[in-house]
């Protein structure tokens, strides 16, 4: 008989084999459910398209496990043996050990159901490449009421047996921006017929740049990028219009705040400036994952006790984790913990150490009766 570590790594390998990106995650969820009901595991009834949501323990008490399940649309190149068998689909971000050890997790739990004094919900979550996985399963209310809501990413920049979190920041509030500008179209030849976008588009990238070099504090974080400008055709014909877009990734509130509105102020001045409309549209995608200060000062101690090289993160990332929308409507810990991979994630060589799976199991099992032990 398998153990149970290589029986996770079975079922890693399996989802590994057989990836779905976001949103078509329909296979993944059929046999997480098919693995959970095997194993006497209630699952919720809730509406959500894919993903899904089990329950175990009892009492008014509750607090929840988040894995997310989804792929990405890329084409691996690892040459392993249990490599993706979908062209163009790859679970390069690890989310197939995320699922795997929160099915250990949940087995555990169920195997302690008898002794737990409340009920733990383990989120098996959709589409969260695309930051929309998340907000589906709060809006679904199922987590009203959660005492605390609790998750991980694998690193691959840490070797395995690394735990790493901090309090507050730990990934970045990311934005996502265009700029529209309507000028005047011309004949190359006569400028003054015309009002020419592509002027105050260079003007736009360098004066964006100052917004992070000039108002935000030196001792603050930001990072304003710009990945694509398109304006005009062809040599000989000033376009009317032209536009950027880009993305913009912030550590605080405040300084979310003050970069959506310098970016305003900016386009508005130039508008003015050169008689042509300049229209942003700034949204803001994502929160950054804010770790609960007491949550973390838990979870440090689980780690420790778990057996982990327990250290602090030193640094938010600046990457987008939709994580961050449990926090609407529960305390959050989110911590990372080492995959040793040569490549990082969302390469198509990314293949993370399976070792990984050795303590994540018992890591959560451990921070979930810490917790029962505090909010009951
Ligand atoms: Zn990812
Ligand atoms: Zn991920």
């Amino acid at each position: 008989m398998a153990t149970f570590t290589e029986q996770l790594k079975a079922w890693r390998r399996e989802f590994h084999r057989t990836p779905e990106v976001a949103h078509t995650e329909i296979e993944t969820t059929r046999r997480i459910r098919e693995i959970l009901e095997e194993h006497d595991i209630t699952i919720l009834d809730i509406p959500l398209k894919t993903g899904l949501i089990a329950e175990i323990g009892q009492g008014d008490t509750f607090i929840a496990v988040r894995s997310d399940i989804d792929a990405l649309p890329i084409i691996e190149q690892t040459n392993l043996a249990y490599a993706s068998e979908k062209h163009g689909a790859m679970h390069a971000c690890g989310h197939d050990i995320h699922m795997a050890s929160i099915l250990g997790t949940a087995i555990l739990l169920k195997e302690r159901e008898q002794q737990l004094p409340g009920r733990v919900r383990v989120i098996f979550q959709a589409a969260e490449e695309v930051s929309q996985g998340a907000d589906a399963v709060v809006k679904t209310n199922v987590l009203q009421g959660a005492k605390a809501i609790i998750g991980f990413h694998n690193d691959p920049t840490l070797p395995v047996g690394t735990w790493r979190a901090k309090t507050g920041y730990m990934t970045a509030n990311v934005d996502r921006f265009k700029i529209e500008i309507n000028g005047v179209g011309a004949h190359a030849a006569m400028p003054q017929d015309g009002v020419d976008p592509q002027i105050i588009l260079s003007q736009l990238i360098s004066s964006i740049q100052t917004i992070v070099s000039r108002n935000v504090a030196p001792y603050e974080e930001a990072v304003v990028t710009i990945g694509q400008v398109h304006s005009g055709e062809t040599w000989n014909v000033i376009p009317s219009s032209g536009m950027i877009e880009g993305t913009v990734r912030t550590l605080t509130p405040e300084v979310r705040d003050l970069v959506e509105t310098r970016m305003q102020k900016l386009c508005e001045g130039l508008a003015l400036q050169f008689g042509a409309s300049v229209a942003l549209d700034y949204q803001r995608l994502t929160d950054g994952v804010n770790n609960d200060e007491a949550l973390q000062t838990l979870a440090w101690q689980v780690a420790e006790e778990t057996g982990y090289d327990v250290q602090l993160q030193p640094r938010a990332q600046m990457i987008v984790e939709d994580f961050a929308s449990y926090q609407q409507v529960a305390p959050v810990h989110f911590a990372m913990i080492g995959s040793d991979s040569k490549y990082p994630l969302h390469h198509p060589q990314y293949a993370p150490d399976e070792a990984i799976l050795d303590k994540v199991p018992y890591y959560f099992v451990n921070f979930v009766e810490r917790l029962f032990e505090r909010v009951r």
